[in-house]
Order: structure tokens, then sequence, then C-alpha cells
């Protein structure tokens, strides 16, 4: 993706992706992307339904919150998105859910733990809790950054909140947090089930390994770390 144009389009996508795989309800939940080479950011609008977003609608911000273009104000998240990209300089996209399970798992407070293949490929590890904060200031976006440094998972669950999720683009955010609510769905029904077993440490960085470097057809391994 290159011009604002481009971008404010496939975030109308992205978007849509985020109700077909059944993450948000009403209009909660939002997608922003950074321009490439720049310091803006484009992001949903604020309260809008998502059968009224177009790519017009869509508002562009400096990494300041300053609106540059759109007619609508931000999303209420803006806050936390900006954060995340002045503190990250690797990402390109962000993704932030209330999706169902992960959610549950974000309102018990506990981490996702590590036990299924496509978790270690996906998130090299367990998918971490961050602290609880006050939604509209920069709390959030801190406790983001402060949890995932500490982590390779691409996803956190935001105590008592819901999901951020990062990327190399916006498109990578938006697979992690589909990723993300598949894993918290099977884990939980696993648990349902009996005891859960972590995957070992060595076959987990194997995994992360092969996955983030040989699987698949992308030319290499471009996925946020
Ligand atoms: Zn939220």
């Amino acid at each position: 993706m290159s011009g604002i144009d481009d971008v404010r389009r496939e975030l109308v996508g992205l978007h849509e992706e985020l109700r077909r795989n059944k993450l948000v309800a009403w209009t909660s939940g939002n997608v922003s992307a950074r321009v490439q080479d720049s310091d803006l950011v484009v992001i949903k609008p604020s309260g809008l339904s998502y059968d009224e977003l177009t790519a017009q609608s869509m508002v562009v911000v400096d990494l300041d919150g300053n609106v540059v273009q759109g007619d609508f104000a931000p999303s209420s998240d803006t806050a936390t998105h900006l954060y995340v990209y002045r503190a990250l300089e690797r990402v390109g996209g962000i993704a932030h859910t209330h999706s169902p399970y992960a959610t549950a798992w974000a309102a018990h407070g506990e981490p996702i733990p590590c036990v299924l293949t496509a978790m270690a490929d996906e998130f090299g590890g367990e998918i971490p809790v961050g602290p609880f904060a006050r939604i509209g200031g920069e709390e959030i976006g801190m406790g983001i950054v402060a949890t995932l440094a500490e982590h390779r998972s691409p996803a956190v669950l935001m105590r008592s909140h819901g999901v951020f999720t990062i990327g190399a683009s916006a498109r990578d955010a938006v697979k992690a947090a589909v990723m993300c609510e598949d894993v918290a769905r099977t884990v939980l029904l696993a648990r349902s089930l009996g005891e859960l077993h972590p995957l070992d440490v060595d076959d987990i960085e194997a995994l992360y390994d092969r996955y983030q470097n040989v699987y698949g057809q992308r030319p290499a391994g471009r996925e946020v770390r």
C-alpha cells in the first residue's frame, strides 16, 4: 500500500474482515494503518456503523492526533493507536476488537497458554495480558507497548477490555486478531476437557522459526516480532 487513498480503500476491506470473522458487534472494533514513509495514520471514524464505512469516511491523523483529512471524528481509540505507532517504528498496522472468546480470557485476566502448534507459529508463545487502563488517554497504549516488549506475540489481551494486535501491515494486524480469537476459542474448549499442557520451549522455538522464516510463499519472513 502506498498512497493515502490506497490505504483508505484497504481499511474498508479490513473492517469488513472483522465483521466477516465475527470479531465485532455494533460499532466496536477498529483498524488503523500507517501511511508508508510518512507520519500519517488512517483510522476508522468514531461511531459510524460498519455499513456506513467507505474509503472517504476514513480519517487521516498525524502522530500527534491532529486530523489532517476527514469529515468525521477519528475512533475514540485513536490515542491508543498513535501511542503504539510512536513507540514501535516497525508497526505498520493495528487492530482492536472485543472478540468474545479472546475477551473472555481478558475478562478473566489470564494469558492464553501456548498449547497449540498454531499458537507457537503465530504468537511464538502465550498471548499475554496487559494491565487494566481507562479508555481515552495514553494509558492503554503504554500498557500495550510494555506488555508486548516482553513477548513475541503480535496480540495482547488488555485486562477487562479486549484485544489489540500489531503487524507490519494493517492486514497482518487483522490476521493476528482473527487467529487470536480462533485459538482463544479452541484453548477454552480444550480446558473444558481437562488440564492444559503447554508446549515445550524447544518445540515452540522450532515451530516459530519454521513458520516465520520458511512456511508459505512470501519471499522472506515479514511478520512483526
Ligand atoms: Zn475497546
